[in-house]
């Protein structure tokens, strides 16, 4: 065979870099179809739910049967090969068809289908620990001067602007929102512009985010001036009120 030219070959890169850009689309849209389709099914456990031991909504299989996690392979027992030969089995059976991972909660043998089995459900102590992480983080603000960006051309051929931490070496995302098109699209080429706000850029945000604090509070000031200016109104109503019927009672005698 002939070898490809540098033409050809870009071609072809180009090519095989749509196609992928195309799956990872139609992969998102149907990831969302079935969060939305396990959401209107109420097909997720609450956390109640889901620590009375009530089974997966998926596939009907124990969320977890608390028997901990399988050793590694090598080290299983006879008995134990048996065992996970039959978990296999079975969860094969139930989804012949799925080709989708596994998933199975810590200290558990039971598997789930990514396909077939929404989540578990966040139990308190994940929820905190979130929060703390959400909480510990530096402010958009301070977030902006690792930011670089990057120029995106998708699937629809429309070109996005895209913002991540400088850290990162290739787009981490494979499918984003397009601006100019309803729903998300594949992202087949990515190229990195650079810092993404000026050292001006961070400056200026920073006044106008003061300014936008300072507008607020002054807004705030003028609501409660006018509430008391309302109040002092009233107060001197009352008073004039007061002083209608403390005026003197003519005299009956004269
Ligand atoms: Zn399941
Ligand atoms: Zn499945
Ligand atoms: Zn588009």
């Amino acid at each position: 065979m002939a070898k490809l030219t540098e033409a050809q070959r870009q071609q072809r890169a180009a090519a095989r870099a749509r196609r992928e850009a195309l799956e990872a689309e139609e992969r998102d849209r149907r990831d969302t179809e079935r969060r939305e389709m396990w959401q209107r099914e109420g097909m997720y456990l609450s956390w109640e739910e889901y620590q009375a031991g009530e089974p997966c909504r998926g596939c009907g299989e124990p969320m977890r049967d608390d028997l901990g996690d399988w050793p590694p392979l090598l080290r299983l027992t006879e008995e134990e090969k048996r065992e996970y030969e039959v978990a296999e089995e079975r969860f094969r059976e139930r989804h012949s068809d799925c080709k989708s991972s596994r998933w199975s909660i810590s200290g558990s043998r039971v598997t789930h289908c990514f396909g077939c089995c929404p989540p578990p459900p966040m139990g308190p102590q994940q929820i905190k620990k979130l929060s703390e992480l959400f909480a510990s983080w530096p402010s958009a603000e301070e977030r902006k001067k690792d930011q670089d960006a990057w120029k995106l051309t998708l699937t629809c051929d429309h070109v996005v602007r895209y913002t991540q931490h400088r850290e990162n070496s290739y787009v981490s995302t494979s499918v984003v929102d397009c601006p100019e098109c309803p729903g998300r699209r594949g992202v087949v080429h990515s190229e990195r512009i650079g810092p993404a706000y000026s050292d001006e850029a961070i400056l200026a945000d920073r006044g106008a985010a003061d300014r936008e604090r300072l507008a607020k509070e002054l807004a705030a000031a003028k609501a409660k001036l006018q509430r008391q200016q309302k109040n002092a109104a009233a107060t001197q109503r009352r008073i004039e009120e007061i002083e209608k019927q403390l005026k003197p009672v003519p005299d009956a005698s004269e």
